[in-house]
């Protein structure tokens, strides 16, 4: 059999890049971390890593967003709108592409670890899927087909709106919507709320139950909409907070209240999952984009 092709990955992250040279979970040749900085410094160091290994067939990105998809757009391959000082309308994709000349795949990290998941891990084998990460911020990756969903740009459906619980009436910590279901679960809103990190809350905590509450109509949504036969759930609020699962099963199924009859929502054990890859989801992510670049070819 031969072997799979090299590929070289970036997963760009607020805080920390990893650049990773592998075939697969099982066949990692390389690994390093760069510090996120300014565009130029962290790119340029991300250049000279991969100038460093030499040889691969195609290269996949797996960024943080909001990203610009449109390959007839202008500003295709960017970083746009975020927040993060210095990042706006920085240039990702086309440089990093132009500098390597290989087959180059651009998504947003969470789409990234769904493909990761759907390849290798929780959601092998199947083609409609969904992944979830509640941690610094709330992301859906919905997969459709084997492909990501795109349109105009990428899904943001941590944002929408949820109904609060009865007498709740916090703010919020969204910068642009306040009470989104980013602005309430994330592990910054919890932090904010509580004064606390989220992950060192015992499980009998009451501060879990605006997580299910909240969670559970992004679950509802996510089921309705991009119709996943899966959904596998990460973050970093997730991670280590197995007791959430039978609670968000539970609230889902209460919540679509039998609407929907398919052998995948009959058995909610298996229909919402936790992640398999873990810390390793979003740099094999960027595997697959580049495998994915490399396929187009
Ligand atoms: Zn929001």
């Amino acid at each position: 059999m031969t072997k799979a092709p090299l590929i070289a990955g970036l997963e760009l992250g607020g805080t920390k890049c990893i650049c990773i040279l592998a075939r697969g979970p099982d066949d990692i040749v390389a690994e390093r971390r760069i510090s996120t900085t300014t565009p130029d410094e962290t790119l340029s160091a991300i250049e000279a890593t991969f100038a460093e290994w030499g040889e691969f067939a195609a290269l996949g990105i797996a960024s943080f967003g909001p990203i610009s998809l449109d390959r007839q757009a202008a500003d295709y391959g960017f970083i746009t709108a975020t927040p993060k000082p210095g990042w706006r309308q920085t240039d990702i994709a086309r440089r990093l592409g132009k500098r390597f000349g290989r087959p180059t795949g651009f998504h947003t990290d969470v789409t990234g670890a769904a493909l990761g998941e759907g390849r290798w891990g929780a959601a092998r084998g199947l083609g409609d899927f969904a992944y979830v990460t509640v941690g610094t911020g709330v992301g859906v990756g919905m997969i459709a087909h084997g492909a990501p969903v795109d349109g105009m740009t990428h899904a943001e459906l941590g944002h929408i709106r949820p109904v609060r619980r009865d007498g709740d009436d916090w703010p919020g910590h969204c910068s642009f919507h306040g009470a989104c279901v980013e602005g309430l679960i994330s592990g910054p809103a919890i932090a904010a709320r509580l004064g606390r990190p989220a992950p060192d809350l015992a499980p009998e905590d009451p501060a879990w139950d605006e997580v299910v509450h909240t969670l559970a109509q992004l679950l509802h949504t996510l089921t309705l909409t991009g119709v996943p036969r899966r959904i596998v759930v990460g973050g970093g609020v997730m991670t280590g907070n197995q007791h959430l699962f039978p609670r968000l099963r539970d609230a889902l199924g209460e919540s679509l209240a039998g609407y929907i009859e398919t052998p995948e929502l009959a058995d909610l054990d298996n229909y919402v999952v936790p992640a398999a890859l873990g810390a390793n989801a979003g740099p094999l992510g960027a595997i697959v984009l580049g495998m994915m670049a490399l396929a187009d070819t």
